[in-house]
């Protein structure tokens, strides 16, 4: 790997990936239906809707990861990226009441919780001394404007100048725009000006408004959606996106979502990271949807890594899909497993498992299990480590059996 020439754009990514992906296809046999999606691979061509529909019909699911397993290490060889977070969701008071969320609490609610500046500094003091990063997402707080995030991002990084903010999901944006009675750029530039360092993909669900309204309904449109990421892009505000997958929607939604964060990615090159996660559906209210399996959730990380050209790292969400899938998803085209997170409500609250207390070896080790080689970075991939798990140390007394 280029050890590490990183830009925004490229996010640590070879430069001459396509070239490595072109000679390590050129020798493999593939299925009759698959053999024209790896030649246009191969050739640098971009997948279409159609080529989606095959992959996310196609019988044999190791072959879908195999394919996209290959892109993965042509893009970043065998190593796998995580980083040192710490989650602060800085209130679950929220005006809107998506039928997916298990987080929001209407602002009477008993366990209705809003962090003061003080309380949400006393909170990251608890992890300062042991993350570079600290993802704050939360309700639309019906009080808190664009100023009130002016001041707390100014003080995160008065106190904790080695931490990097990654904050506010698209739909935040517009409730501050709103309140604030500013365009988007206007509170971008602000926050952005006050410490933001770049914004998380959350709110992006399914990008068409038909299932939006089914399933989150008054949140900001597609279209919102995708102008929130384009005007931080423009004032050099990198992000990520997502996907929710898994309520009511088709693949072919699936597909057209990837297809437009692909687009507006080819025009500003500013998302770093795809993150695809599945419904949970714990305290949610939406018994219609048909929820994701544990294949289908591979699946749809390879198909993201196969259409997704423009976008450097697909996310293995460990806090929504579990330790078990995110291992496995690294041999299906994931290349980035977050953080040691420490603390995450959103998707615990719809049902979530996944464990909270890893450290920097214990995560290390999860990808070392996967076959893959840990690396620490930082939030927009500009500063790598190579990580080494730290061995257990051997029980005293323990016999170990003769073969
Ligand atoms: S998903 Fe976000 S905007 Fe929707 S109800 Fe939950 S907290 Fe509010």
């Amino acid at each position: 790997m280029n050890q590490w020439s990183s830009t925004q754009s490229n996010a640590g990514c070879n430069q001459d990936w396509q070239e490595r992906l072109t000679n390590s296809l050129e020798q493999i046999q593939w299925s009759e239906s698959i053999t024209p999606i790896a030649n246009k691979i191969s050739s640098g061509e971009r997948l279409s809707i159609d080529d989606g529909l095959i992959l996310f019909h196609h019988p044999d699911l190791n072959e879908v990861g195999r394919l996209a397993d290959y892109i993965r290490k042509s893009r970043f060889d065998n190593f796998a990226f995580f980083n040192s977070n710490v989650h602060v969701n800085q209130t679950n008071v929220c005006v809107l009441s998506c039928r997916f969320c298990a987080f929001r609490r209407s602002k009477r609610a008993p366990d209705a919780y809003s962090l003061d500046i003080e309380a949400y500094i006393a909170d990251l003091s608890k992890y300062a001394d042991y993350v570079d990063e600290v993802h704050s997402v939360g309700g639309l707080h019906p009080e808190w404007d664009v100023h009130h995030y002016q001041q707390l991002f100014r003080t995160v990084r008065a106190k904790f100048p080695h931490i990097t903010i990654k904050a506010l999901t698209a739909v935040e944006i517009k409730h501050l725009s709103h309140l604030s009675n500013m365009s988007f750029r206007e509170v971008l530039t602000i926050l952005k000006d006050a410490g933001l360092g770049s914004l998380p993909g959350g709110g992006a669900e399914i990008l068409d408004d038909e299932i939006r309204a089914i399933i989150c309904n008054g949140k900001e449109s597609s279209e919102e959606y995708l102008e929130i990421h384009k005007t931080a892009h423009e004032i050099g505000l990198p992000s990520n996106c997502t996907m929710l997958f898994g309520t009511v929607e088709t693949i072919q939604h699936r597909l057209i979502h990837m297809d437009k964060l692909r687009k507006l990615a080819d025009i500003t090159g500013g998302f770093q990271c795809f993150v695809p996660y599945p419904f949970l559906p714990d305290s949610s209210r939406l018994p219609e949807a048909q929820c994701a399996t544990g294949s289908e959730v591979l699946r749809t990380i390879a198909i993201s890594r196969l259409m997704l050209d423009s976008i450097p790292h697909i996310k293995a969400y460990r806090m929504n899909i579990g330790d078990g899938l995110a291992e496995l998803a690294l041999q299906f085209g994931a290349d980035d497993i977050d953080g040691t997170v420490q603390k995450e409500s959103i998707m615990h609250l719809a049902g979530s498992t996944a464990p909270l207390d890893h450290d920097l070896s214990r995560l290390s080790k999860l990808i070392e299990n996967a076959g893959c080689i840990p690396v620490k970075r930082n939030t927009t991939y500009q500063q790598f480590e190579i990580f080494v798990a730290t061995k257990p140390k051997p029980r005293r007394g323990l016999k170990m059996a003769q073969r």
